[in-house]
């Protein structure tokens, strides 16, 4: 454990055990299920290439920060983000989290000084089917990214599951507001040490917003409102990129399967 001005982060690293389970998984690619590797030099090309910038669902719901995405929802990004959350490809933190990086410099700007990520918070049952926790996991990965960049950074996993929700699949965004409404929570003992800090919401994907925005909407009850949001993927249309390389395609609205990775998919 390390602290980050007061705020006590967890440390950047992985397991040993990812390294067994990695030798225990088929030798192919995540992300095209070719070649002999978890991540072909195609695919982790793919990720490296892609081009940080706005996102965001049209029209946001109230009181989404400014959001950022790594890449659109597409293959291999998908592919690799599904092996990761649900297959436990865990060693794909790395390469997945250095794309959520991307999107925290993106969100942060020119702005420079300590910034903490604050990780959407997986139900506990899914922590335990899955057997680790995907966006902790990359948002650590990011951080170390970060710190290799020279940014103080840190994890700050204080968001919790104040009370159950329903399913979101099939509601409408006004269904699935009264749904997450005051679902997640800060416990005030947190909430006073993230005072005054550079938050960043991190998550794997954002399809339609809700659940950051009612991730804000905790942080902002705790007095502790985060600055923006940041995801590795976004399945909605993203706004003007930064001048960059080019991604070699182009941002899409891929088609998203149900029972699959979604922003509600906790
Ligand atoms: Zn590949």
């Amino acid at each position: 454990m390390t602290t980050l001005g007061g705020v006590v982060t967890t440390p950047a690293a992985t397991s040993p055990v990812s390294s067994l389970l990695d030798l225990l998984l088929p030798a192919r690619c995540a992300g095209c299920r070719t070649g002999r590797t978890q991540l072909c030099v195609a695919c982790r090309s793919a990720l490296s290439r892609a081009r940080a910038g706005p996102a965001g669902p049209v029209p946001p719901p109230a009181g989404l920060p400014p959001l950022y995405a790594a890449a659109p929802y597409a293959d291999p990004v998908r592919q690799l983000l599904l092996a990761h959350k649900e297959r436990g490809a865990l060693r794909l933190a790395g390469p997945l989290g250095r794309a959520l990086a991307a999107a925290v410099r993106s969100a942060l700007g020119p702005a420079t000084g300590p910034v903490l990520l604050v990780p959407m918070p997986s139900a506990r049952q899914a922590v335990r089917a899955r057997g680790h926790d995907p966006t902790l996991r990359m948002a650590r990965a990011a951080v170390k990214e970060l710190r290799r960049g020279g940014l103080r950074a840190g994890v700050a996993p204080v968001l919790l599951h104040g009370r159950a929700v329903a399913d979101q699949s099939g509601l409408s965004a006004a269904e699935r507001h009264r749904n997450l409404h005051g679902a997640l929570m800060v416990p005030a003992r947190l909430a006073a040490r993230l005072k005054g800090r550079q938050l960043v919401l991190v998550d794997d994907l954002v399809t339609t917003g809700a659940s950051l925005a009612e991730a804000a909407r905790a942080l902002r009850a705790a007095g502790c409102p985060a600055r923006a949001a940041a995801t590795v993927a976004a399945t909605v249309r993203r706004g003007s990129l930064p001048a960059g390389p080019p991604a070699g395609r182009a941002p899409g609205q891929p088609q998203q399967g149900r029972g699959e990775l979604r922003d509600t998919g906790r």
